[in-house]
């Protein structure tokens, strides 16, 4: 559908009867935002290039907002669509994505293992197949690019935290936001009571990330997996997310005020005390946490290596 003149979003299938929303910027030089999983394209963009009468060919940009298999699954498909290599030796189609990304967007058994931290082959090549085929990313963001498309500004904006690469785009003129999932919201919680931690893989570039876009005056606001939002929708939400921020950060200090000796303890304390899911994702989450806080002073390591609150 349309949202407005320029601005269209592609409903996708994604798993368990979920859906991703993709975005299509049309007018001169067109530019695809995200292609969902393998299989997207033939399924649901191609369909809807079709009904637009946009040929695959006209494209110049498919633009990753991240590295997650539901944004980068179905790249080949459409650089195949559009017949070209993508290696930007034909001056056609690029994937483009933030630098920090990239090399993960364009190697998936990287994206398994080292990003989605899968260890079983079974399960990397299952993976695997909803990434589709390895393809280049032919362009590279920092962060601070203004795109011209059509007739709109689009500012390509760096918002780390769901994963170190996470773009946003910035519509200047229409102030449309499309920040993928650089705001997460509130957790689920599991059969046995345990709330998911949906703090990204950095607690703390997350907390930036959300105190950035706050300060963002847009009137619409644009997630891969929400209806469009108002202003006033948007900022709630970016509200609720840090409230659950601010209830991991408080069950981290508990912890580190009892003391700690490891990341792994101090996973487990934080998981008891928040009610917090345990897993790899939780681990990770902690270990950044631990660093960003030794580095800034406010835990410090004892002689035997543990961790206590500073002050
Ligand atoms: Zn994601």
């Amino acid at each position: 559908m349309e949202l407005y003149p320029g601005l269209h979003r592609i409903d996708a299938p994604f798993e368990q009867g979920r859906q991703v929303n993709l975005w299509l910027f049309t007018g001169r030089r067109p530019v695809l935002v995200d292609t969902g999983v393998a299989g997207v394209p033939r399924e649901a963009i191609l369909p809807y290039f079709v009904d637009l009468g946009l040929p695959p060919q006209d494209l110049k940009l498919v633009i990753n907002l991240h590295a997650h298999a539901d944004h980068i699954g179905g790249n080949a498909e459409i650089l195949r669509a559009a017949g070209v290599t993508g290696d930007g030796s034909d001056d056609s189609l690029l994937i483009a994505a933030h630098n920090t990304d990239a090399p993960a967007i364009a190697d998936h058994r990287l994206l398994a293992t080292e990003v989605a931290g899968i260890v079983d082959e079974e399960r990397i090549a299952a993976f695997m197949r909803r990434c589709g085929d390895d393809v280049p990313v032919g362009r590279r963001f920092r962060g601070g690019e203004i795109l011209e498309i059509g007739t709109s500004e689009i500012k390509v904006l760096h918002t780390p935290g769901h994963t170190a690469g996470s773009l946003s785009l910035y519509d200047l003129g229409r102030r449309a936001l499309i920040h993928g999932e650089s705001v997460m919201g509130v957790g689920t919680t599991d059969d046995r009571g345990f709330r998911s931690t949906p703090f990204g893989l950095d607690p703390q570039r997350y907390r930036q990330t959300l105190q950035q876009l706050t300060e963002i005056e847009f009137e619409l606001f644009l997630s891969s997996h929400c209806p469009p939002m108002s202003r006033d929708d948007g900022l709630e939400s970016i509200a609720v997310s840090l409230a659950e921020l601010d209830s991991y950060e408080a069950a981290c200090r508990t912890a580190l005020a009892e003391g700690v000796s490891s990341a792994q303890e101090m996973a487990e304390a934080v998981s008891q005390e928040g009610g917090y899911q345990q897993g790899r994702r939780l681990l990770s989450q902690v270990e950044h946490t631990l660093r960003n806080w030794t580095r800034e002073g406010l835990v410090t390591q004892t002689a035997s290596g543990a961790y206590r609150l500073a002050r």
